[in-house]
């Protein structure tokens, strides 16, 4: 080995050490921002390493404008997309890098297979055993991820319906799916080489990435999205091994082991089962996916306005505020910080309940509440604030929809039944903010505004909520 390959080797070591520690400070809110700007000084070290090889490598001469256009086309797409993306849409932009992540994995292996073909089937010999393996795994994982993720995205932006879509013969076509997938990774690991039998591997596993998905919908998506988060890390992991690159290897390994930690916590807060989930066909409920809608719960609806909302919240002692997917719509998290600080000041005791699923994204409203600066020892998790609000005077719940309703534990017929939810309706009193009496992601009604404790404040949560802060502080 060179001096220079010496040089290169440490390099990957240190940036995939920036990559362990940057992760390791993600721990904490007020560690994540440095966490982020040490994997981003990792990646950074990678790069400039992998050039320095493809630079001093004459046999990779037509890589140098393809790694300039690739910097130039990706890396100004990937600056503009992050700059420029509303915090709402965040999660859609996940998917999509998922997508990217597990499509160029795969890309990896399809390219490095096509080559060790050619050059190996002429003289009639086989590709080495581990290169087979990472490389079916890699293609595999790679194009389930690759398409899964694209539908993943489309069902957050609204292209593709987000209710679950379940085909007849759905099973079945599954199982058929993977048989052909046994039995072509069969084939190749048996020492036959053809570059045929791997598109056929490649086909069957961008169609099981749509069957996968498809049927996911409401409430159960955080987990797919986190899984296949992990499926993406997994494929890098194996591109690594297939072209013997460490960083590629220490970078997957450790968004596919987060990314798996994380699908067990969410699949635990939606009271699902990792099995479930790899199965497929989750989310539709008991009663099937007919029942997202529909057949709800009767009652009449008591709407307060501003000065009643105003009353209850500066005469309270305690006040459990829950934020959801329209506090981020609506970019409300400033108001609200200012009106849990008047309430404060009133002695009103104010705590934040945070839903592991609320939102769009995993921990979305932990993100949003720290940009307002909410001091981080009032964020409450589920288990922690769940037995205080029976002890509570108002809770106070702005956008959150699915995370609050009570039918998840009393309506085995819904949909998100089962899912552990915020014990909003044990609170002595109850505010909601929203605009109207539409259902939230998982396209379901919610029992909890037809409660005789509950007032609904209807509005946009911002101006509802700076509206509230004048009459507050006018009391
Ligand atoms: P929901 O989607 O259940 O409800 C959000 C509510 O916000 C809606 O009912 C809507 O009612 C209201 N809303 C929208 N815009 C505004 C606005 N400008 N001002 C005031 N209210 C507004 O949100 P939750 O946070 O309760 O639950 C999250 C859901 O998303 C769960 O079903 C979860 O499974 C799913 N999900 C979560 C992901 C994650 O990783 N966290 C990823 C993907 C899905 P109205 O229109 O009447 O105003």
């Amino acid at each position: 080995m060179s001096a220079l390959d010496t040089i290169l080797q440490l390099a990957y070591i240190v940036a995939a050490a920036f990559f362990v520690l940057g992760l390791h400070r993600m721990n904490s809110p007020a560690t994540a921002r440095s966490g982020n700007q040490l994997s981003a000084a990792g990646m950074t070290v990678a790069v400039a390493a992998t050039v320095v090889l493809v630079a001093t490598n004459p046999a990779q001469g037509l890589a140098w404008p393809i790694i300039v256009v690739g910097v130039v086309v990706g890396g100004g797409l990937g600056l503009y997309t992050a700059r420029t993306i509303k915090m709402t849409d965040m999660p859609q932009l996940v998917s999509l890098f998922n997508a990217v992540g597990g499509g160029a994995a795969a890309l990896i292996a399809i390219d490095d297979y096509v080559r060790l073909a050619g050059t190996v089937g002429a003289g009639g010999g086989a590709i080495d055993l581990q290169t087979v393996v990472a490389s079916i795994l890699d293609v595999l994982i790679g194009s389930v991820t690759f398409s899964g993720s694209l539908i993943a995205s489309g069902k957050l932006q609204g292209l593709v319906t987000s209710r679950p879509v379940v085909f007849p013969l759905s099973r079945p076509l599954n199982v058929g799916l993977v048989v052909i997938a046994l039995a072509g990774a069969a084939f190749l690991l048996a020492g036959n080489v053809s570059v045929p039998v791997l598109f056929v591997l490649i086909l069957v596993a961008l169609l099981f990435g749509v069957t996968l998905v498809m049927p996911i919908g409401g409430a159960d998506m955080p987990v797919v999205i986190s899984l296949l988060n992990a499926f993406t890390g997994t494929a890098v992991a194996m591109a690594g091994f297939v072209i013997g690159n460490a960083t590629l290897i220490t970078a997957g390994a450790l968004v596919g082991a987060s990314g798996g930690i994380l699908t067990k916590l969410m699949a635990d807060a939606m009271n699902r089962s990792i099995l479930n989930i790899m199965v497929g066909g989750f989310g539709v409920g008991e009663a099937g996916a007919g029942a997202a809608v529909g057949g709800g719960p009767t009652g009449s609806v008591r709407e307060i306005n501003v000065d009643d909302a105003a009353i209850q919240l500066a005469y309270a002692q305690s006040v459990i505020i829950v934020p959801g997917y329209g506090l981020a719509v609506a970019q409300a998290q400033h108001s609200v910080r200012e009106l849990a600080d008047q309430l404060e000041e009133k002695g009103v005791g104010v705590k934040y309940a945070i839903h592991p699923v609320a939102g769009r994204m995993p921990g979305h409203m932990n993100v949003l509440l720290a940009e307002a600066n909410v001091p981080y020892p009032q964020l409450y998790e589920m288990d922690d604030i769940n037995p205080e609000f029976e002890r509570t005077d108002v809770a106070l719940v702005i956008g959150a929809n699915d995370v609050t309703n009570p039918a998840a534990r009393s309506n085995p017929a819904s949909p998100i039944y089962g899912m552990p939810i915020l014990n909003v309706d044990h609170a002595r009193n109850i505010i909601v903010i929203k605009r109207s009496m539409r259902p939230g992601y998982a396209g379901i009604d919610n029992e909890l505004y037809l409660d005789p404790k509950t007032g609904m404040l209807f509005g946009d949560a911002k101006d509802a909520l700076t509206q509230l802060i004048g009459a507050v502080k006018a009391l």
